[in-house]
């Protein structure tokens, strides 16, 4: 049974896309466990395509007004005039007043105003125009109007979306169809609405499958971008931003921050006496070792050439002590003569060190760590002075 699901997950994932592990798969369902930073990329042009949209619609919205005074009575186009005046104040005030912070609920607001925008002057303007008899002609135009919720629906197609970010935002388009068939309901076409209706739905359903692939995308491409390519942890630029991240919410939440500068000792040799490709593997066989010591929370980022920056949020100065414990027992994996790998390892806390920025608090990790090194190396070094611990 299980090889079974894990069959479908692979057929899936290479239907959805060829660059994905069968692992990410699950990141194409729903943001909850998206790493950090693509949330964060992801918000950001989220929020940036919403004030695109809002562009284009802050100028279209108000040049359908000169087609409106061509075909509909003066009473019925001064309304929707006003209306569309209104739209596009919002569109302007959309793009003008916000702004991307790489927050996903951020990205969610922006999404619901700009969709919210256009379904209230969808459903206004449908009762404006069933209060009103039309000729041929201006019925013909006012038809026009009931394209709007498939641009909508089209137009979720732009946005990075998972799954079930998608099926709420296509849910909310059908609902708001439904409550304007409802308002319309004694006039109502039955199958002309059930035929629209359904036709909503299939480009909702194509519509998020497109979504759902430009996410695909992303993940890979945001992967490969954060990552050092040797050994798959985050590489020094990524790791800058995390720590940022990781450093802002400790002083919101007054919570435990730790990092650990982690130096291999005596690599050197290890590439003079057995060649660059011994000391290549030996790089990752280190970081697979370290990754199986820590929380998934905690980020492993290679700093330098064979020195490692782990990032423990939530951590405090016992707790990091015990994790880094782990992490020597464990070991770094043997170099090729057997010697076990060892490294020399700088700790170092934001609240239990007092420290005051987080160039403080790498700078800290850094000396212990050379501390460390100074005491005959293959140690942690936690405290400043006098003795190393
Ligand atoms: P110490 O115990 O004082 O840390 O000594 P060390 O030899 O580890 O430190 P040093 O800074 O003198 O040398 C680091 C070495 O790491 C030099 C470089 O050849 C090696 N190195 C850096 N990046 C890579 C890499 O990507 N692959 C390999 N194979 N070696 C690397
Ligand atoms: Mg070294
Ligand atoms: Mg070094």
């Amino acid at each position: 049974m299980i090889v079974r699901r894990e069959q479908l997950w692979q057929r899936l994932g290479n239907l959805l896309s060829t660059e994905l592990p069968p692992q990410l798969l699950p990141q194409l369902l729903s943001p909850l466990g998206q790493p950090l930073l693509l949330s964060q990329r992801r918000a950001t042009l989220i929020v940036s395509r919403v004030r695109l949209f809002a562009l284009l619609f802050a100028v279209l919205t108000p040049l359908w007004s000169v087609i409106d005074l061509m075909v509909f009575p003066l009473t019925l186009w001064l309304k929707l005039a006003a209306l569309r005046g209104l739209v596009c104040l919002a569109f302007f005030a959309l793009l003008w007043l916000y702004k991307p912070n790489g927050s996903l609920f951020n990205a969610y607001r922006a999404l619901a105003i700009l969709f919210a925008i256009p379904t209230l002057f969808y459903i206004a303007s449908h009762t404006l125009l069933g209060a009103y008899q039309l000729s041929s002609f201006s019925a013909a135009v006012g038809a026009g109007y009931a394209f709007l919720p498939f641009v909508l629906m089209a137009g979720l197609a732009v946005f990075p979306l998972t799954l079930a970010e998608n099926l709420v935002m296509a849910l909310v388009l059908l609902l708001a169809q439904a409550f304007a068939g409802y308002l319309s309901w004694t006039t109502l076409n039955w199958p002309s609405f059930a035929g629209a209706f359904w036709l909503l739905m299939l480009i909702g359903g194509v519509t998020s499958l497109a979504g759902i692939s430009q996410l695909a995308f992303m993940i890979a491409l945001v992967r490969q971008a954060i990552r050092d390519p040797l050994t798959g942890v985050f590489s020094r630029g990524s790791g800058e931003e995390i720590l940022s991240l990781h450093w802002d919410a400790a002083q919101r939440n007054n919570s435990a921050l730790a990092v650990a500068f982690i130096d291999l000792d005596h690599f050197k040799a290890l590439n003079d006496q057995h060649g660059h490709e011994a000391g290549d593997q030996a790089l990752i066989n280190a970081t697979r070792q370290l990754q199986l010591s820590v929380r998934s929370t905690d980020s492993l980022v290679r700093w330098g050439g064979e020195e490692f920056l782990l990032i423990m949020p939530d951590t405090d100065m016992t707790q990091a002590r015990k994790a880094l414990e782990r992490v020597q027992a464990n070991g770094l994996g043997f170099r090729p003569d057997g010697q076990p790998l060892t490294a020399s390892i700088g700790l170092a806390e934001y609240r239990y060190d007092q420290l005051q920025s987080r160039r403080d608090l790498l700078e800290l990790a850094d000396q212990r760590m050379y501390r460390a090194k100074a005491a005959g190396r293959n140690r942690l070094c936690a405290l400043s002075s006098p003795a190393v611990a």
